[in-house]
């Protein structure tokens, strides 16, 4: 009997189907590993059966009688809790209070019963004794906290609901081996209570040392699911992947016969916090992809790059000159742009109007400290129309737009003052499929016009239809480089998942 069933499930938003057809079954006492490529349907499958997505089709069952999971209050009801991958903490609370916030406990109900919630947090918080680090206490605000501080708080969060149905969406992401070693100890023993668990994971390791079952997802379908001591690693990256003839390198050829032109940024043996040893060359008019599972030093070389980040070793040289890049406005200096998908983070100056946000570029490398407003408008407006950017007039907010029109802007910046490196940091990340096609247009035009572009996607399909050359990072080095007809999906995931 399943605990839980998830049949035929659809959802699609706009133009983008994020899953077709989601078909999952959790029995009690097991650990059920849904594994899938970026952008395959994962968290949408899991959204479901957490009821904060609502499905366009297909059913799901609980003890075998269908149900209805109305938001997250109902599937509260119902006994399913989440962990979130995007987290859903809130910053300014502390971990305890995030800890129990799904369901504060009140005295009088009124107001929170404060002794209560903290007895009640500590035996999650006791769970991880010894793996939380350092500045983790019951009482720090969540904002204080680091990535894998933060994750933990939300798996202590998903722990305390008591839920008989856990479902885990890549908690493990950002932990450390002890971190994830305790984890997997809680979970084996919610197994032995009977707990139906989905554990999502990208890597071989975990999953054969925690999994029972594993489903595999491809293109937003699941597409089989087997017990986990009758499979192996190659039969699940088959199954991700399908075979190799239905994987054909991407049909737009790079027009750049890459090997032929000279190299504009030559890059040998970079090491910093969370990348070692990374060498590349880029030319004019190619674009270099980054490759490989979310968080492999991807992020921390192009911010290394762009000065934002330190480099302990290794060498920058550009136009054959060695350089050495300490800050952004010395990177923008020397002709090097950085778009990040992170828009809250690194990209729009919130609040302020569409004009301000486009040109601080044009001041930094002009040197200048003020400038007209009306001599910038004459250099906005056509970069934002280039870009089909839908805005009320360059005074409006920047906020008043759309993400993916932010993200426009955010790219209409260097438009204005054309950089000859542009490093491009996951740069559609939830921006619709409109806008996402608008801004890969523009990229290989800026490309075809001479501007050495890197770019680093978490949605494989976006690097593969995009790159002309794929580094593929692990762990911090870049393991395989997949130029002209390797650039397939197989070989993609071959090199990003069986290092891993
Ligand atoms: P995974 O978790 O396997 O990486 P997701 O379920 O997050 O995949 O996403 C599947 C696809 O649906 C992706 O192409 C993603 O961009 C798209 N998608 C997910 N959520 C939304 C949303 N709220 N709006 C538009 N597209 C979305
Ligand atoms: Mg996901």
């Amino acid at each position: 009997m399943s605990k839980l069933k998830l049949g035929g499930v659809s959802k699609a938003y706009g133009a983008t189907v994020a899953l077709r057809r989601g078909d999952l079954e959790v029995a009690a006492g097991e650990v059920h590993v849904l594994i899938g490529s970026n952008g395959s349907g994962k968290s949408t499958l899991c959204k479901i059966a957490a009821g904060t997505v609502r499905p366009d089709s297909g059913e799901i069952l609980l003890d075998d009688k269908p149900v209805v999971v109305s938001g997250p209050r109902g599937a509260k009801a119902l006994g399913i809790g989440i962990f979130y991958q995007e987290l859903s903490l809130a910053a300014h609370r502390t971990v305890e209070e995030n800890i129990c916030l799904p369901d504060l406990p009140l005295k009088a109900g009124l107001f929170i019963d404060r002794s209560e919630l903290t007895a009640r947090a500590a035996r999650y918080i006791a769970l991880f004794d010894g793996v939380t680090g350092e500045g983790f206490a019951a009482e720090t605000p969540v904002g204080e906290l680091r990535p894998d501080q933060r994750q933990l708080v939300e798996i202590m969060k998903a722990l305390a609901t008591e839920a008989p149905i856990l479902i885990f969406d890549e908690p493990t992401s950002a932990l450390d081996s002890a971190q994830v070693e305790r984890f997997f100890d809680i979970l084996r023993n919610l197994k032995a209570i009977g707990r139906a668990m989905v554990f999502i994971s990208h890597r071989m390791d975990e999953i054969f040392a925690i999994g029972d079952r594993v489903t595999v997802i491809r293109e937003g379908e699941t597409v089989g699911t087997s017990r986990i001591s009758e499979t192996d690693q190659s039969a699940i990256i088959h199954l991700m992947v399908g075979s190799r003839e239905d994987l054909a390198p991407p049909a737009v050829a790079p027009a750049a016969s890459t090997t032929a032109a000279p190299s504009l940024l030559s890059v040998r043996g970079l090491s910093g916090q969370g990348f070692a040893e990374v060498s590349f060359d880029i030319a004019r008019g190619e674009i270099l992809g980054f490759g490989g599972l979310h968080g492999q030093g991807q992020s921390a070389v192009l911010r290394a790059l762009f000065g934002a980040r330190q480099v302990s070793s290794g060498e920058i040289r550009l136009n054959g000159e060695s350089r050495k890049v300490s800050s952004p406005r010395e990177a923008i200096r020397q002709g090097f742009a950085y778009v990040s998908g992170d828009r809250g983070r690194d990209g729009v100056i919130q609040g302020r109007p569409i004009l301000e946000n486009v040109t601080p570029i044009h001041y930094l490398r002009k040197g200048l400290l003020l400038a007209r407003p009306a001599a910038l408008a004459t250099k906005a407006t056509p970069a934002l129309e280039a870009l089909r950017t839908k805005y009320a007039g360059l005074s409006a907010p920047i906020n008043s737009l759309s993400g993916g029109n932010q993200q426009k802007v955010v790219i209409a910046r260097w438009l204005i003052n054309r950089p000859d490196i542009l490093l491009l940091d996951d740069p559609t990340k939830g921006i619709d499929l409109a806008a996402k096609s608008d801004l890969f247009t523009l990229v290989r035009k800026l490309a075809d016009e001479g501007v050495a572009i890197v770019l680093y996607s978490s949605e494989d399909a976006e690097l593969l239809n995009n790159s002309d050359r794929i580094l593929v990072f692990n762990g911090g080095s870049v393991t395989r480089e997949l130029k002209g007809a390797e650039r397939t999906r197989y070989n993609l995931y071959h090199a990003a998942y069986e290092a891993a």
